[in-house]
C-alpha cells in the first residue's frame, strides 16, 4: 500500500525548485542562528548576576523566535514562488506566508499528502 501520490514531472520540478530555494540559504541561516545564540548566551552569562534570569533570558528567546520566523518565511516563500500544488485537489499548498508555523507535507485544503518525500524528489518514478 502506497500512501504517496504519483507526481507528474512538472509537479516534481516545482517541488525540487522550492526545496533548492530553501536549501540555498539553510546553511547561512544556521550559522547566523548558532553565532547569535552563542553571543547572546555570553552576554546573558555576563549579566546573570546583575539582573533577574527572565530579563537575561528574554533576548535569547526573542532571537530564537526571530530565527524560527525567518526559517518559516523562507519555506512558505519557496512553496509560493514555485506554485507547488496538491496532487489530489490541485489547490496551491501555500496561499500565504506564516511566520509562526512551518509548512507540513499535507495539503491544507484536503489534508492528503501533498509534498513528495526527499526520496521521490531525488529518484523520480519511471
Ligand atoms: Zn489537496
Amino acid at each position: 500500500m502506497s500512501s504517496y501520490p504519483i507526481y507528474d514531472e512538472k509537479a516534481l520540478k516545482a517541488q525540487r525548485a522550492a526545496r533548492n530555494m530553501v536549501e540555498r540559504d539553510r546553511k547561512i541561516i544556521r550559522i547566523v542562528m548558532v553565532a547569535g545564540i552563542l553571543i547572546l548566551l555570553m552576554v546573558a552569562l555576563a549579566y546573570s548576576s546583575k539582573y533577574p534570569i527572565y530579563l537575561v533570558a528574554l533576548p535569547l528567546i526573542l532571537y530564537y523566535l526571530l530565527i524560527r520566523g525567518v526559517i518559516n518565511w523562507r519555506q512558505w516563500a519557496a512553496l509560493l514562488a514555485y506554485e507547488v500544488k496538491c496532487p489530489y485537489c490541485k489547490k496551491p499548498v501555500a496561499t500565504r506566508i506564516y511566520l509562526y508555523k512551518t509548512p507540513t507535507p499535507n495539503c491544507p485544503h484536503c489534508g492528503k499528502r501533498a509534498l513528495a518525500t526527499l526520496n521521490q524528489l531525488d529518484h523520480p518514478q519511471s
